[in-house]
């Protein structure tokens, strides 16, 4: 693979990123929240060529709440909610496992990222991870991208200077996914 076809990406979270944090798990498409502004920021990068790649925990699905057929549903049916908006995700990883499984993909582990780059050519150190938990942003720095935290989801304002988020310092913080597009783009824009 030449060096001219690695390109930079926006890596995101599914839940409290693209749709809203649900109290639980997402177990069936019709409980799927979009957030309207996400989805204007998704089609933004759609626009400018940059690849939209979700990695998210799904441990739903070892606790056996859902299935991977169901996860395809559900991800179908953002595909579905996100094209009122012109927008898409090119591609989905998603983790099934627990943290009794000693998978090396569930975040903070980097492995949904470090798969998904490899499978798409993306230089991770033009790329940005943007996450609403600690999680997100250890396995975001761990794969070597920049990291950015928004406020919509897990993650109150209240609670950033709880010991997890100041352990774990996000590169940049955004109110939502659309607060931190002029931000995201500097980074992955300015590098072609
Ligand atoms: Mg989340
Ligand atoms: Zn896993």
């Amino acid at each position: 693979m030449s060096e001219e076809t690695v390109r930079p990406a926006v890596f995101l979270d599914r839940d409290g990123v693209i749709n809203e944090d649900p109290v639980e798990f997402v177990t069936r498409p019709e409980e799927l929240q979009l957030l309207p502004a996400s989805a204007q920021a998704i089609a933004r990068f759609n626009a400018l060529g940059v690849p939209v790649i979700v990695c998210s925990n799904q441990s739903g699905v070892a606790k056996g709440l859902y299935t991977l057929e169901d996860l395809q549903r559900i991800s179908e049916r953002l595909q579905e909610l996100l094209s009122e908006y012109n927008a898409r995700i090119d591609a989905f990883y998603y983790c099934p496992h627990d943290d009794s499984d000693g998978c090396d993909c569930r975040k903070p582990k980097p492995g949904l990222l470090l798969r998904a780059a490899r499978e798409h050519c993306i230089a991770l150190e033009r790329s940005v991870f943007v996450g609403d938990s600690w999680r997100d942003i250890v396995a975001g720095r761990s794969a070597g991208v920049k990291t950015v935290l928004v406020l919509s989801g897990h993650v109150k304002p209240e609670m950033l200077d709880s010991p997890e988020m100041q352990n774990h310092p996000p590169d940049h913080v955004a109110p939502d996914l659309h607060g931190a597009v002029e931000w995201i783009l500097r980074l992955v824009d300015s590098s072609e």
